[in-house]
């Protein structure tokens, strides 16, 4: 999953911050809530050092753990596992880093809230 294939759909009829968005979006991403299943046992990384998905210094890319994810047939599951809480922010899940991931639930929490502006604004020029 990338920035440009998050979709504005709505997981909520109000706006939602960032707080509150990681739960909402994991469903998104998840809507069958396969996260909650043994899905690492079709893991690509299974049996790998969980150090090599480790990172700690700027400007690490993660670039070794990624050529796993890329093959992986559970990325997406990953991901929206990831957003759950507890998972290590230093780790690569869902062929992202943290801060990726951040960037991309922030993305999906500005894209999700111009939808609900976008819609208020035309209920109320149409109540009018
Ligand atoms: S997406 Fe990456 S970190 Fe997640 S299970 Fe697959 S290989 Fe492992």
């Amino acid at each position: 999953m990338t920035q440009r294939e998050v979709l504005p759909e709505l997981v909520s009829q109000d706006e939602i911050t960032l707080k509150e968005a990681a739960p909402l979006f994991a469903n998104y991403i998840d809507p069958q809530g396969e996260r909650w299943r043994n899905y690492e046992a079709d893991a690509a990384c299974l049996g790998q050092d969980p150090e090599l998905f480790m990172i700690y210094g700027k400007g690490e890319h993660g670039t070794d753990a990624k050529a796993f994810c890329r093959t992986c047939p559970v990325a997406r599951i990953c991901l929206a596992a990831a957003y759950d809480p507890g998972v290590d922010r230093h780790a690569v899940r869902g062929n992202m880093t943290g801060g990726e991931r951040k960037r991309l639930l922030q993305s999906f929490v500005m894209k999700h809230n111009a939808v609900v502006a976008r819609r208020r604004q035309t209920e109320e020029s149409t109540a009018a």
